[in-house]
């Protein structure tokens, strides 16, 4: 038939035979995209294991103290927070991970980068 049809032009999935093999050509490319991004995470989250169990961690975590409020914490209930998150391209590094409290890993969760700064701004 020789029609090209722009890519993204999904909305025509099923109405047409040929369309049919252009959309699944376009849909089959994104969860590629999204599959390396996965492997990515998977790995620094490994990375993350290992940083976790190493003497500098432990050492950090014996100070009893939230790296974000200085709250007195014990130990055992710090855990292991990326400054920047894996999911927005941050790195397991020891200059990328502090140990915080329950309260402030829960808060940072909720907020977004810039209020989570204006939040610390604030101690
Ligand atoms: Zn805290």
């Amino acid at each position: 038939m020789g029609i090209h049809f722009p890519v993204g032009f999904v909305h025509w999935y099923g109405q047409n035979p040929e369309t049919k093999t252009v959309s699944r050509k376009t849909i089959s490319h994104d969860p590629f995209a999204f599959h390396l991004e996965d492997n990515d995470i998977k790995k620094e989250k490994q990375k993350a294991r290992e940083l976790r169990n190493s003497q500098w961690w432990k050492r950090k975590c014996d100070k009893g103290i939230c790296g974000y409020c200085n709250k007195p914490t014990s130990p055992g209930d710090l855990t292991m927070d990326h400054i920047v998150p894996i999911a927005r391209g941050g790195k397991s590094v020891k200059g990328n991970v502090i140990p915080c409290c329950k309260e402030c890993n829960n808060q940072k969760k909720e907020l977004l980068p810039m209020e989570w700064e204006q939040f610390l701004s604030k101690k």
